[in-house]
């Protein structure tokens, strides 16, 4: 039997609106440090939580199954991100909202043999503190 104790109201049937990673946050049901974190809405969206996915996984009206595909999800972008973090040479390509990374220093031009490649606009962040050369292209 799933059961929960904290702050969320466990009289509520709750959907999974969006997972994301955080570095610190605080899991606003049981009040930890939470990595991985949903965005909770109880139904008619009078209520949003950002809770931790274990606390997720304890409540009825979100699935196990759900709760592991986004662990799953998290997991793969957390490994990218830190591909990422080590990459020597970034090529992006902002008419295409696209980038691709190379752990090899000196690439300024397209090669096949990249570590990875995502939407710009979703690791911006990311790649404006990296060390790496980066080069503006249409590719
Ligand atoms: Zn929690």
């Amino acid at each position: 039997m799933k059961a929960i104790y904290g702050n969320v109201p466990v009289d509520k049937t709750y959907s999974m609106k969006e997972v994301y990673l955080s570095d610190g946050q605080v899991c606003d049901n049981c009040s930890m440090i939470i990595k991985n974190v949903a965005v909770i809405e109880s139904e008619g969206g009078e209520f949003t939580y950002e809770i931790g996915l274990d606390c997720a996984d304890a409540l009825t009206s979100i699935s196990s199954m759900e709760v592991l595909e986004a662990k799953k999800q998290l997991n793969r972008k957390r490994r990218f991100i830190r591909s990422l973090l080590a990459a020597k040479s970034i090529i992006i390509d902002k008419q295409y909202d696209s980038f691709f990374f190379w752990h090899k220093e000196g690439i300024t031009d397209w090669n096949s043999w990249y570590k990875g490649r995502g939407l710009y606009s979703a690791f911006k962040d990311t790649i404006d503190k990296l060390n790496a050369v980066i080069t503006y292209k249409t590719l």
